[in-house]
């Protein structure tokens, strides 16, 4: 508990809190006292000089200290404390009255203040006090004749003993002790106010160290209810977008084992089924060599042979992928007619179209524009694209290539009127070795490896793949492409 932040801070501030009011206090006080050292001789800046003319006559021959005291006691009356003394030109104490004897302490006077305050000096100007070491009070003071020598002072200090203590001072005044009360209460209030707020603090601090412990034990779902845009509701806010992060990089990367393994496995169950073929054939030809006819060792060398076809495509569009997802593979980015291009892979199709009897037409725009891409991707791209719509259209169906020009952009579709892919099968499409129909006999389709290629390229390329299709009427894939910039265009 006393480690806590919590009890720091409060001690901490505790601490600043009760100095400050020590500090307060102590100003305060002797502001008072100065203030009422200023008004008492303020009040009594004459007394010195009113009292000479009175006391002159006693001191023409000697100091006659009787008649002195019983012209002080009919000046003053018996209540008021003043001290009376006579000093020499040179500030010595020459005689004291209303003091005994045994009082005083100082016998030497300082006279720059009261050289000062015969100048007529800013008040309040303190001298010092014979009855004390150390102590200056407020004084008055005048020149005064004693026995024909002039040049000495008649020095009356004030309020000598009211003052004397700062808790007698206190204890007198009602004001002062009403402001000590007042800092007092006013010390509490802020206390408690500010152990209550370190309080809500230090709450919130603790609220996000619990969900930072809770997230270290493995629960990732809890994050800080972040009520404020402070540095505490900041903070949360941090924390909370680390751990999504972290999550989803917990995520991604589990998806990406998962897929891992799903690559092995279909990987091996893929070179599995075509090299179990090959050899199959291969061993029937090599032992029953002298008894095959002819035809069936031709058909079982071609079957053979179709096999390692497939794998060496297989192997080669795996490898690809593989190269375009490390990025091994730059597109090299240059313009070209898109149309040109279209028109050249849908020629390399149409025998097979014609094979399978399918209808197999490009559609371009009157106005041929230039793209900016990576001509052999793009090719890779359409070349995926047109091959799928050609294989899992129906005899007598329909494939169209189509280019529209956008704003800024070319948008290439690929449209056929084959069977269509389920709903729930098409956000998968583009995973690797992804089949809609599983069960399907693998010698027909490929390895579920070309749109896969196809939506990286376009990826490298900052482009989407998209796709639309409705079972029973057929599959459009699309994507843009950027037409190559009017200032280039001009440069070329
Ligand atoms: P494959 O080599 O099996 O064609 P792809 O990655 O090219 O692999 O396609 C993945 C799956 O998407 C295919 O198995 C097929 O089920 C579906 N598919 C792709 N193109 C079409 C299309 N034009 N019409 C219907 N289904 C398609």
């Amino acid at each position: 508990m006393l480690n806590s932040f919590y009890a720091k801070l409060s001690a901490l501030f505790l601490v600043l809190l009760v100095g400050l009011g020590i500090i307060l206090a102590t100003f305060g006080m002797r502001a008072a006292r100065q203030y009422a050292d200023e008004v008492e001789q303020k009040l009594n800046r004459t007394l010195a000089e009113e009292m000479v003319p009175r006391f002159e006559p006693h001191l023409k021959d000697s100091i006659d200290t009787e008649s002195i005291e019983a012209t002080i006691q009919s000046m003053t009356g018996i209540n008021r404390r003043i001290e009376i003394y006579l000093l020499e030109g040179d500030g010595t104490l020459k005689a004291s009255f209303a003091v005994p004897d045994a009082e005083i302490k100082q016998r030497q006077v300082d006279l720059a203040p009261v050289r000062r305050f015969m100048e007529g000096d800013e008040l309040p100007i303190l001298g010092d006090d014979p009855m004390s070491a150390q102590g200056k009070k407020p004084f008055s003071a005048a020149h005064i004749e004693i026995m024909g020598r002039k040049g000495c002072y008649l020095y009356v200090i004030l309020g000598s003993e009211k003052y004397a203590s700062v808790a007698s001072m206190v204890g007198d005044s009602y004001i002062l002790q009403t402001a000590l009360w007042g800092l007092g209460v006013i010390i509490l209030v802020t206390a408690g106010v500010g152990l209550l707020l370190f309080r809500r603090l230090t709450k919130r601090l603790r609220g996000i160290q619990a969900v930072v412990a809770d997230f270290e034990q493995g629960n990732f779902d809890r994050r800080v209810e972040v009520t404020s845009r402070d540095e505490i509701g900041r903070l949360g806010e941090c924390f909370n977008r680390m751990a999504d992060n972290l999550t989803e990089t917990m995520e991604e990367l589990r998806q990406a084992d998962r897929m891992r393994r799903e690559l092995v496995a279909n990987v091996s169950h893929d070179l599995r089924s075509p090299i179990a073929s090959i050899q199959g054939y291969l061993e029937t030809v090599s032992m029953k060599d002298g008894d095959l006819d002819p035809e069936k060792r031709q058909h079982y060398v071609e079957t053979a042979l179709k096999n390692t076809k497939r794998l060496n495509t297989l192997v080669s569009e795996l490898f690809e992928l593989s190269k375009l997802e490390t990025k091994q593979i730059e597109p090299t980015i240059e313009s070209f007619p898109i149309a040109e291009l279209v028109q050249d892979v849908v020629m390399q199709y149409q025998p097979r179209a014609e094979e399978q009897a399918v209808d197999l037409q490009a559609e371009l725009p009157e106005r041929h524009a230039r793209v900016e891409a990576d001509i052999g991707l793009v090719e890779r791209v359409l070349s995926n694209l047109i091959d799928n719509a050609i294989h899992y259209t129906p005899e007598g169906g329909r494939v169209r290539v189509r280019l529209n020009n956008e704003r800024g952009e070319v948008c290439v579709e690929v449209e056929d009127t084959g069977p269509g892919i389920p709903e729930d099968d098409l956000p998968h499409i583009f995973e690797r070795f992804y089949r809609v129909d599983k069960s399907r006999d693998r010698d027909k389709g490929g390895a579920g490896l070309g749109l896969a290629i196809a939506k990286t390229i376009l990826e490298l390329h900052d482009r989407t793949l998209e796709v639309e299709s409705t079972v029973g009427k057929g599959t459009t894939f699309r994507f843009r492409l950027p037409v190559e910039s009017e200032v280039e265009r001009q440069a070329a």
